[in-house]
């Protein structure tokens, strides 16, 4: 552990208007749960931790802390701010199996869960916990979308992820595996299966392309799909990475603790858009980075990258004139992603917005009645607290939904 917990909880002030809560976006009661901590009642602020956020443990280790809870709290004005993570990853982890839900008796509805991500599983735990019968499909083997097929295990232990999977084994949920709901079987076959509702959580994962020439040559891997796998990929020595993002950190920090030695980070602005720990993790590894600089074309060598020209109206372009061959064995793109279109295609009723992105009212309900959606799909990529924070609202909107349909 990185700090001390007990020295950081006695240094919280128990704020009266706590900003560390406004910054967090679940608006965790932070006073509280330190309080809880520090008089003992551990169980208690795992219960309130876990109640607010039921993806606690994992936001304790993946979220942005410097912009939220942490950047908020009014310690960190002239000094150091409660390191509020750790004492939370503490709880949410030590506590985890003993937690007992409540789980209301069966109301004898089912619902379906489509995608294990972070919306998902907020959904599946919190409609279990409200006496629904839940199924959730997934294309993966196992549950945690991103955070076990994307965020890499040196960030994210998946053993995290093994200990939800049992904990909703418990809960009574069930799991189909290796099954894509928009090929064989549709939404519509669901809802004919007497499903009252289907939650659609299938986040982002078509990545986001370059649109220059050779992005499709041998040498060439997206950022999504080579974490996905990455022994499965030999990148070789030299590897250029374009992009900056929190994805981008990844691919570079895998790819080094892969054998790789010259990692080569090709940024399109002054700075990175990742976040400052991210970054700094980055160059600690041996990351390079090359800034104002992008990628005009892809040849066998290597990525030839150009200047970019910023212009007073926020707009960028590139120099030609600039452009050199880099030598890279491989390049890995990390440019975002986007929500896939196979259950658009196969279930018409559901409608995308102009970004592609599903489209849904206020309540979370898409074009389709009686199927809801949020996360990724619906905001494009964000993180795991936001996919958190509005799912919990979504699983009452469905909530709410079901019931009208048994009283209707
Ligand atoms: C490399 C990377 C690193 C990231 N790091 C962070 C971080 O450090 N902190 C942070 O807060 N956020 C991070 N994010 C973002 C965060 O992981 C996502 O915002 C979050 O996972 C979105 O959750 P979701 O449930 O909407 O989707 P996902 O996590 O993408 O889960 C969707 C699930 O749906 C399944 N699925 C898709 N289509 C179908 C189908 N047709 N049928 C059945 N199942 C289907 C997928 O297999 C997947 O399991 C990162 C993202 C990436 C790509
Ligand atoms: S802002 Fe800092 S000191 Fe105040 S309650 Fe939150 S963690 Fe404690």
């Amino acid at each position: 552990m990185s700090v001390h917990i007990i020295d950081e909880a006695n240094r919280c002030l128990q704020c009266k208007k706590p900003l560390c809560r406004e910054g967090c976006p679940i608006h965790t009661n932070i006073p509280e749960v330190i309080r809880l901590f520090k008089e003992n009642k551990t169980m208690d602020a795992a219960y309130m931790l876990f109640y607010n956020n039921p993806l606690s443990v994992v936001c304790s280790l993946v979220c942005n802390h410097a912009n939220q809870c942490q950047g908020h709290c009014i310690r960190g004005k002239k000094g150091e701010p409660v390191h509020f993570s750790a004492i939370e990853n503490y709880i949410s982890d030590s506590c985890f199996e003993r937690l007992k839900l409540e789980i209301a008796p069966a109301n004898g509805m089912k619902a379906a869960v489509i995608g294990a991500g972070p919306a998902g599983l907020t959904i599946a735990i919190m409609l279990a916990a409200k006496g629904y019968k839940i199924t959730v499909f997934d294309t993966k083997d196992k549950i945690g979308g991103i955070l076990r097929y994307g965020i890499p295990e040196f960030r994210l232990p998946k053993s995290i992820l093994d200990r939800y999977q049992k904990k909703m084994r418990e809960m009574g949920i069930l799991f189909r595996p290796n099954f894509a709901i928009g090929g064989s079987t549709s939404i519509q076959d669901l809802l004919n299966d007497g499903y009252k509702s289907v939650f659609i959580g299938t986040g982002a994962w078509r990545p986001r392309k370059l649109g220059i020439p050779g992005e499709t040559f041998g040498n060439v891997f997206y950022a999504i799909n080579y974490l996905n796998n990455p022994d499965g990929y030999e990148l070789g020595e030299n590897v250029a990475v374009i992009g900056a993002g929190n994805a981008a950190m990844d691919v570079a920090r895998t790819a080094i603790r892969h054998g790789s030695r010259n990692v080569v980070v090709y940024v399109r602005d002054g700075e990175v858009n990742a976040s400052k720990d991210e970054f700094e993790l980055a160059l600690v590894d041996g990351v390079q980075f090359e800034y104002n600089k992008a990628a005009c074309r892809i040849t066998d060598e290597g990525p030839v990258i150009c200047d970019v020209i910023h212009h007073e109206d926020g707009s960028s372009e590139l120099d030609e004139s600039t452009a050199a061959q880099m030598l890279a064995d491989s390049i890995l793109i990390s440019i975002s992603q986007t929500p896939q279109s196979n259950l658009v295609n196969r279930d018409k009723e559901l409608h995308l917005n102009a970004r592609g992105n599903l489209e849904t009212s206020g309540n979370g309900e898409t074009t389709m009645p009686g199927v809801f959606a949020s996360g990724d799909v619906v905001t494009g990529a964000k993180t795991v607290v936001a996919a958190v924070a509005i799912s919990k609202q979504i699983a009452e909107d469905m909530d709410a939904y079901m019931k009208a349909q048994v009283e209707a």
